[in-house]
Order: C-alpha cells, then sequence, then structure tokens
C-alpha cells in the first residue's frame, strides 16, 4: 500500500497542475475532511498507509477541487472571526478581509449599551454572528434576499447559538419599510455585492462559482453603497454609525457617496493585506 508522504506529493502535484494557488494547505484540508485526520495527524503518521477506501474518497474530493470548486464548499463550512459557518453553493464565502468590518463595527458600538445593530445584504450571516457574539448585550437584524443565503442563514445562526440575532428575508433595495418597522439603529454594517458588472466574467474561477447576486454592484459596482446610504440614513438613531465594506479602490467613490447623504465623521479601515477596506461614517445628532 501508497504511504500517506507518497500520495500527498500526487496529490499536491494534481492540485498543482490544475491551477490551484496554495496546494499544499488545500490538500491538508481535504485529507483532514476526507480521511479525517487532522494536520497534527498527517504529521505525526507520514508513513501510515492509505487504504484504497481513503484514496477513492480522495480521489473524487480531488476531481470536484481540480474542475475548480472552492474548498470551502466542498468542505462545506468555513472559519471567520474565530467561529464556523456552514457554507455551500449558493451563499457568498466569508473572507478574512471582512473581518475588517466586524472590527470597524465592534469599535464603533463600544460607545452603545444594549446596542441595536441592523446588517444588510448578510450572506452567510458571518457578520452578523460575529458582532453577536461578541456583543451579547446587542440586538442584531440580518437582513438577506437569496433563498439559498437565507436559508445557510438561519442554519449559522443556530449553529453558534446566536440567540440575538433576528433573520429577516427582504430586499434592502426596497427600502427599510419592510425591514425595520420604523425600529433605529446604533450601528448599520453592510458587505454588499459590488464588482462591477463588466467585471464579473474576469472573476477567478473559484469566485465564478459564487453567487452573481451576492458579487454584482451593477454598472459601477456603487449601487447598493448609494441606495443604502439613501434609504437607511433616517434608520439610524442620530449619532448612529454605517459601515461598509469596499472593494480595491472604492473607498474614494463611497466616502462621496456618504458625504453627499450627509455623514459625518468620515473615516476608512484597512484590511489585514493593508487595502483600505472599510469606509464608515455617522448620523450627525
Ligand atoms: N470580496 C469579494 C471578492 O472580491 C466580493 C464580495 C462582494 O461583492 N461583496 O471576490
Amino acid at each position: 500500500m501508497v504511504t500517506l508522504r507518497a500520495q500527498k506529493k500526487e496529490w499536491i502535484q494534481e492540485l498543482k497542475q490544475a491551477g490551484v494557488f496554495a496546494p499544499a494547505f488545500e490538500l491538508c484540508e481535504l485529507i483532514a475532511f476526507g480521511m479525517g485526520l487532522d494536520r497534527a495527524a498527517q504529521l505525526a503518521e507520514p508513513d501510515r498507509p492509505v487504504t484504497p477506501e481513503e484514496a477513492g474518497r480522495m480521489a473524487a474530493l480531488l476531481s470536484q477541487r481540480c474542475a475548480g470548486q472552492p474548498l470551502q464548499y466542498i468542505l462545506g463550512r468555513w472559519e471567520f472571526y474565530g467561529l464556523e459557518f456552514l457554507v455551500g453553493e449558493g451563499v457568498l464565502i466569508p473572507r478574512a478581509d471582512t473581518e475588517a468590518l466586524v472590527d470597524a463595527g465592534l469599535r464603533l458600538c463600544r460607545g452603545f449599551s444594549a446596542p441595536r445593530i441592523l446588517d444588510l445584504c448578510s450572506g452567510s450571516g458571518c457578520i452578523a454572528v460575529a458582532l453577536a457574539k461578541h456583543r451579547p448585550d446587542a440586538q442584531v437584524t440580518a437582513v438577506e434576499l437569496s433563498d439559498v443565503a437565507f436559508e445557510y442563514l438561519t442554519q449559522n445562526v443556530a449553529h453558534n447559538g446566536a440567540s440575538n440575532v433576528r433573520p429577516i428575508r427582504a430586499d434592502v433595495l426596497e427600502g427599510p419599510d419592510g425591514v425595520t418597522a420604523g425600529e433605529r439603529f446604533h450601528l448599520i454594517v453592510s458587505n454588499p455585492p459590488y464588482i462591477p458588472s463588466g467585471e464579473l466574467a474576469g472573476l477567478q474561477r473559484e469566485v465564478r462559482r459564487e453567487p452573481a447576486m451576492a458579487l454584482d454592484g451593477d454598472k459601477d459596482g456603487l449601487l447598493f453603497y448609494r441606495e443604502i446610504a439613501r434609504l437607511y440614513r433616517d434608520s439610524l438613531t442620530p449619532g448612529g454609525w454605517l459601515a461598509f465594506e469596499v472593494g480595491d479602490g472604492q473607498s474614494g467613490d463611497v466616502q462621496k457617496i456618504l458625504m453627499q447623504q450627509g455623514f459625518t465623521e468620515i473615516s476608512i479601515a484597512k484590511d489585514l493585506e493593508g487595502f483600505e477596506r472599510v469606509v464608515m461614517g455617522r448620523r450627525s445628532e
């Protein structure tokens, strides 16, 4: 029988040839999933044989991955802000970049006790749940339109025991009436779709497996920023904050949008790669 060490070499080659960017890392994750061996176990037993059943299971996983299926969809779960989220086709995969928005949100909420928070275009619910778990005194409303994403959102709320998150299925672009019933929030956060429509086809093949609905920000990518800033400003308490995740190169445009809508104390925050990723502003008192 082939040893794990020898088999890993072959599998890494397979992934590399299929254009997978971090083949060794991804293989470790796939082995953990397919063979029940975490990374420490893989290191501890390099000469362990790979059984034919294991080889068969791994072949199926590798062929999915080599065909461009994102690793996270194969695993069915992914970590975000130290929490585990269930993911699969039809929902945007939580990204480490977005943790900068959670950081900013938590900072902006510091001055409020029992803050009411609204998360628009919630997707998997990663932002809403991360905020809720770090602020157990908060009430978080999470709004999502897609049926599939909404299913993941409700599952992720339960999976993380975030009983202070209330999922609502609604179209953010229709405005707050169907969403908030006149409620005012101390903080509104959103990672809306922000890729210009014309750039969708040129995205990495894994990203193209993610729902276009979570990515497509209309012609210039800015539709949701304009609409949310305009429609939801009055859903903030006076002195409340709006914080957006933005795409590369969009921070200037989004700051302008916030200015035009009368927001003050506008600032930006960077993500872990140093990109301007969060734009925030305050509704004046
Ligand atoms: N960050 C995602 C990407 O670049 C886009 C997510 C979004 O549109 N909100 O793939």
